[in-house]
């Protein structure tokens, strides 16, 4: 870590808890990595209190503040500005200074879309299934609707609860998880977005049935504990190509980074990070 003095910036994380959290990790090794004078620390914030801790992070003067469970939709009540993808997406991840307060980003969209992008996953015009219907999803759904997806099968174990959260997308049907059998042929891109087979519980796969693995070319789980999930797994085994969700958390990392200090980092230091994390 950088030596702390008058001049050290001081960025955060509010989420309730924060015990587990890998983002200081990654952030202070990213600080270090490009030589700036920064800290990142969490801070463990109550709901009742989030407005006080945004309004007391200004004040004084946080730089950037990541934000996670529980406060991701909440937190956008009481940001100054709102970036548009977040608002599309309903919730809130980042927070960056500007001048009165904070501006809310989301940038779970935008580390998912350069992890596509790294793994040549090209989205636009095809067909896409995505497994599970939280959080996580509803950023997926967003970037693959700005990539131009053209059918999407959403599949969820509560499909109530995904009708109510993606029944107006119009290239999007909504299916029980057991009906994956009713999926045309073809040969698909997966996203895995269900917490199902992060670790400790690593033999765990939301779809057991080998049958459905023919439909899958390319896929991404956004779980990156453990390293190839049972997912990745069986994907592979049918013959598809498959990637955990490390990536996606380096570039969401690199881009919360990138507004809060308002500058890009280096594709050279991106690497690094993640050779450093994936060790
Ligand atoms: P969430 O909002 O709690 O959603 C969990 C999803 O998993 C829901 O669709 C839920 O289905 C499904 N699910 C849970 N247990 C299930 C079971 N036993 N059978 C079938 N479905 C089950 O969580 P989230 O924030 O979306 O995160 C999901 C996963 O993505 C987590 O593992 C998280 O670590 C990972 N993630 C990774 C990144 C990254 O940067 N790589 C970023 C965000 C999230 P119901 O709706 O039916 O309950």
């Amino acid at each position: 870590m950088n030596e702390i003095n008058g001049r050290t910036r001081i960025l955060g994380l509010i989420g309730e808890p924060v015990e587990h959290t890998e983002s200081p990790a990654i952030h202070n090794l990213l600080a270090s990595k490009l030589g700036d004078n920064v800290v990142y620390v969490p801070f463990e914030v109550k709901p009742k209190r989030l407005e006080e801790a945004v309004e007391g992070a200004y004040a004084l003067g946080i730089e950037g503040l990541n934000v996670t469970i529980p406060h991701k939709v909440k937190v956008m009540q009481y940001v100054t500005e709102l970036d548009d993808a977040a608002l599309e997406i309903g919730a809130v991840n980042t927070l960056a200074s500007v001048r009165g307060g904070y501006k809310g980003y989301n940038t779970d969209f935008s580390g998912f879309m350069r992890a596509l992008d790294k793994f040549d996953m090209q989205v636009n015009g095809r067909d896409v299934i995505v497994l599970g219907a939280g959080g996580a999803a509803k950023a997926v759904m967003y970037a693959l609707g700005k990539l131009g997806a053209r059918q999407i099968y959403i599949l969820n174990r509560d499909t109530e609860k995904a009708e109510l959260i993606f029944g107006n997308v119009p290239n999007a049907r909504i299916m029980n998880i057991n009906e994956w059998d009713q999926i045309p042929e073809g040969r698909y891109i997966c996203i895995q977005c269900t917490s199902v087979g992060l670790s400790p519980n690593d033999d765990d796969c939301v779809i057991s049935d080998d049958r459905f693995y023919a439909l899958i070319e390319s896929a991404m789980d956004l779980i990156y504990k453990p390293k190839e999930t049972a997912f990745m797994k069986k994907v592979k085994a049918a013959g598809g190509r498959a990637y955990n969700g490390m990536w996606m958390l380096v570039f969401q990392a690199v881009s919360s980074y990138e507004f809060f200090t308002k500058k890009e980092v280096p594709e050279e230091i991106v690497e690094a990070l993640y050779a450093e994390l994936d060790s």
